[in-house]
């Protein structure tokens, strides 16, 4: 199978100079291949949209409108179709695959309110006879690029609202499962969208490059791991752009004495397991605040003995296998760090089995893991859960604040003074009570503090309206002929 960009409203036929492998994680099989951007590539795609910009920003609101409402309609009715698209390259259970789709679903109904969204503001004799007016413009050719680990919702966090706000976009998915981005441009078109406004490009540097110092690309929104984002933001703005650019991870749960501890463990394991703990959000550090962290690892290691790991598209599975196997085989050397560097191994999923040749490792849990430990320091990205043990409230804060990431943290306590104190001294940028994984809804937006996030804009929501256009404010006075008309500073017959 062969995939290729979405250029201009329909598939790219061109000879690609390169070209990379998808995998099935589960079987490790090649189920495609997909064509990696050249120069040439970057600027047809921008060129589309660019040509595509005029007719798209001069297009009512009400017309995008109706155009995302059918999109929504359509994502709706075939969430099962993408469901499956995206288990086959990335390899999260189905169920979890259906859950990235409601939410992906929530920014397209946020962006389905963009009349309300772009409505500026007025002042009506801010002077006698002038009045001050402000407009929200769209930017121009926006590029989104976009990780592997949610090839639908991260997408869809920026391009709904980018097209709402009158802007056109050149989307670059990941490259390991790259299907979801073109089943999204097939049902938007369908949905109406005009050629142009959305196009999909694959590949890998060369693309990204391309987007970061083309002259028509006027932003870029970026989701993936620290050291790029880093450079994507040094680079786009470098070359004039408006750039957001979200990280890495590495989250903290908090587990005080007085927590239901069969809560916090439940928690955990959902938070630290699912989709394998490729989820930028999952919880990788549980900081158990003495003295019950003996009896949260029980519980912890007694749930994971329970998780069932196989293939996603099993409906019984309830973790997937790793993308790919480099990614599986960097996961594993960090468990064999962990175990070199003095943690306990309380659960070891290394020598997992599972029928069909793909990229597992089953899920692993740490206990006595200490800040100058690499599983601690470092984003793994996989199903390994370590616990730190904390002798107070304070050294547990302490512990997440030294933290070079700012993504995600949580805290389960039944003492609402405590979660108050910790919502107000915690630096991050995503705090859950009593929730571990606190992914805000659509019409909040999304992102990390520190090393989680360059650049000052959050993802979606109100803040993504903001990104995707640029103010006018427009000072006018209506002269009256009688009065003599405007003073403009000179003598009205030189
Ligand atoms: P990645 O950084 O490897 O890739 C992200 C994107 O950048 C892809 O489109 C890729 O093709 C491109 N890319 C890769 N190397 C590049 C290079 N050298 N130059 C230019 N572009 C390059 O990330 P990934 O492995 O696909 O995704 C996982 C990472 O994303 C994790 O670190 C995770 O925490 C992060 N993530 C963060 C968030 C968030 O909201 N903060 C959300 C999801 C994922």
């Amino acid at each position: 199978m062969r995939i290729s960009h979405w250029i201009d409203g329909k598939s790219w036929t061109g000879d690609a100079e390169r070209t990379g492998e998808v995998f099935d994680p589960a079987t490790g099989e090649v189920r495609a291949h997909v064509d990696f951007a050249g120069d040439g590539q970057v600027a047809e795609a921008v060129g589309a949209a660019a040509r595509a910009f005029p007719g798209w920003r001069d297009t009512s609101l009400a017309a995008r409108t109706r155009i995302l409402f059918a999109f929504r309609e359509l994502l709706s009715a075939r969430k099962d179709d993408l469901a499956k698209i995206i288990t086959s390259e990335h390899g999260k259970v189905e169920s979890d695959a259906a859950g990235e789709i409601a939410r992906a679903i929530e920014n397209v109904e946020y962006a389905c309110g963009a009349a309300q969204m772009l409505k500026g503001g007025f002042s009506e004799n801010a002077s006698r006879g002038v009045d001050v007016f402000s407009i929200a413009q769209p930017l121009g050719v926006v590029g989104v690029i976009s990780p592997f680990n949610f090839p639908a919702m991260v997408p869809l966090w920026f391009v709904p609202n980018a097209i709402a706000c009158g802007n056109t976009v050149v989307l670059k998915p990941s490259e390991k499962d790259p299907s979801a981005s073109v089943f999204i441009a097939e049902l938007l078109a369908e949905a109406g969208l005009p050629p142009g406004v959305l196009n999909v490009l694959h590949g890998d540097k060369v693309a990204v490059d391309g987007l970061l110092t083309h002259p028509e690309v006027k932003a870029i929104s970026f989701v993936g791991s620290t050291p790029i984002a880093r450079y994507v933001y040094e680079t786009g703005t470098s070359n004039g752009k408006r750039v957001q650019a979200l990280g890495g991870a590495k989250n903290h749960m908090v587990v005080l004495p007085d927590a239901d501890l069969d809560l916090a463990a439940d928690a955990a394991v959902s938070a630290g397991f699912g989709s394998a703990g490729e989820r930028c959000m999952a919880v990788s550090v549980v900081v158990a605040v003495d003295p019950i962290g003996d009896e949260l690892v029980a519980k912890i290691a007694e749930r994971m003995s329970r998780l069932r790991v196989g293939n996603g598209h099993d409906p019984d599975s309830e973790m997937g296998p790793l993308v790919t196997s480099a990614h599986r085989a960097k996961v594993g050397s960090y468990v064999d760090a962990g175990v070199d560097s003095g943690a306990t191994l309380v659960v070891d999923g290394r020598d997992i089995a599972v029928e069909g040749g793909g990229f597992w490792l089953g899920p692993t849990l740490f206990d006595h893991v200490t800040p100058e430990m690499s599983i601690y320091t470092d984003e793994i990205f996989g199903p390994v859960l370590s616990v730190a043990r904390a002798g107070s409230y304070d050294a547990a804060l302490n512990l997440v604040n030294a933290g070079s990431y700012g993504n995600g943290t949580a805290i389960f306590t039944n003492d609402g003074r405590a979660a108050r104190r910790f919502q107000n001294e915690v630096e991050v940028g995503m705090v859950g009570l009593n929730v571990p994984i606190p992914v805000p809804v659509g019409y909040y937006s999304f992102g990390g503090w520190k090393n989680s996030l360059f650049g000052d804009t959050h993802a979606y929501g109100p803040e993504g309206f903001h990104f995707f256009t640029r103010t006018k404010v427009v000072t006018s006075r209506w002269p009256d002929p009688s009065q003599g008309g405007i003073n403009l500073g000179f003598p009205r017959n030189s």
